[in-house]
């Protein structure tokens, strides 16, 4: 393998519901684990794929003509502006190509999504990880804008900063992000990650996506994983600079995104009724599970996303091999160095419940 490769931390995705099943035997289980929408899928969405179904044999369509213009018409941009991902996993990879080679620098958080260092290393350049803010402050975990700008340097070409954050749910102030970004030096792309912006209530993040005429450096990836349910077709998307763009579309495999997601993704733009619906189950549920966890004894940290990050005073990987075993899956999240920490999704009301009994059981 070329130099690097064995050093990639593997992404460890949230363990299948089937497989759980077979291996510890248990029925009924319930996943909150991958930030997946427990509502499921828009049902617009749904409708609008069984009518692809008859044109299966086509490719689709390679520049996403059709989804492209109606991500135009929401974000009042050009569509020259947009780059198609199978989901924005994929445009994040993108950007790690485009940008990043072996000497070059990616700066992000100490608790960041995981993809960002996998990105990093897959094309050989170094990580630069700025230390979280502290535990004596509100958004303990979370992004530290100060520390990020300083490690910035000379060689950085990539900044991503999540918003709300994977796996902490915290958030940054957007007018304190959107001056970060303007004060990075041209030479840096500051890739704003908007994975879960959905289900953000406070206006106080904005909207990096109107950014975009005023900071030529930003990028904006956006999904149809989380809010609008699709996580199993693969689709999301960047929003950046024509210029950027054009690069960015330059390294995307052909036929990247395929036509049930294209389709889908389209019809789940009209579908605001399954976003209000889904916003709204998510609030409730923070609450519910964020009080039902501080009940255990758990800490929590404020959360703008459909997950919340609980800190315990056990080890997060035998709770979760625990509650495996009750026939519930979380996120162990040793793998970003908290070990006392579980993410849990925030699911239904029933769900959000199951979890908590089963916690309580297990703690005692
Ligand atoms: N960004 C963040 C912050 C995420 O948490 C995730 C999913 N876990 C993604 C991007 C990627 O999601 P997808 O590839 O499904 O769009």
């Amino acid at each position: 393998a070329v130099p690097g490769v064995r050093e990639l931390m593997p992404y460890t995705p949230g363990k299948p519901i089937s497989e759980l099943e077979r291996e510890y035997g248990v029925t009924d289980s319930i996943k909150l684990a991958s930030n997946e929408n427990p509502l499921g899928a828009s049902p617009r969405a749904l409708e609008a794929i069984r009518g692809e179904l008859d044109d299966l044999w086509l490719y689709p369509d390679a520049n996403g003509f059709e989804l492209k213009q109606a991500l135009a018409r929401k974000h009042s941009v050009d569509p020259s502006c947009i780059t198609l991902g199978n989901g924005s996993n994929d445009v994040l990879v993108f950007l790690a190509q485009v940008f990043l080679q072996p000497g070059l620098e990616a700066v992000f958080s100490q608790y960041c999504f995981a993809v960002y260092p996998i990105a990093t290393q897959m094309v050989g350049a170094t990580a630069r990880v700025a230390p979280a803010l502290q535990a004596d402050h509100p958004m303990a975990l979370g992004h530290d804008l100060r520390a990020l700008y300083e490690r910035v340097g000379p060689d950085t070409r990539l900044v991503f900063v999540a918003n709300p954050n994977n796996p902490t749910g915290t958030w940054l102030d957007g007018a304190r992000l959107k001056d970060f970004v303007a004060s990075l030096p041209p030479h840096v792309i500051c890739v704003v990650d908007e994975a879960y912006t959905e289900y953000a209530e406070s206006d106080r993040l904005g909207d990096a996506s109107t950014w975009l005429e005023e900071c030529p450096n930003l990028v904006v990836t956006r999904t149809f994983s989380k809010a609008y349910g699709l996580a199993g077709l693969r689709v999301g998307y960047a929003l950046s600079n024509p210029g950027v763009a054009d690069l960015l579309n330059r390294v995307r495999p052909a036929f990247n995104v395929n036509s049930l997601a294209l389709t889908a993704a389209r019809a789940a733009l009209e579908d605001q009724d399954f976003i209000d619906r889904s916003r709204r189950l998510n609030s409730a549920g923070l609450i519910q599970l964020g009080e039902g966890l501080r009940e255990l004894g758990a800490t929590t940290i404020p959360s703008a996303a459909n997950f919340i990050l609980a800190g315990f005073e056990r080890s997060g990987a035998a709770l979760n091999e625990a509650l495996l075993r009750e026939g519930v899956i979380v996120r162990p999240v040793g793998n970003y160095g908290l070990d006392n920490y579980l993410r849990i999704t925030i699911g239904t009301e029933a769900q959000n419940q199951r979890v908590l009994a089963a916690l309580k059981r297990i703690l005692g």
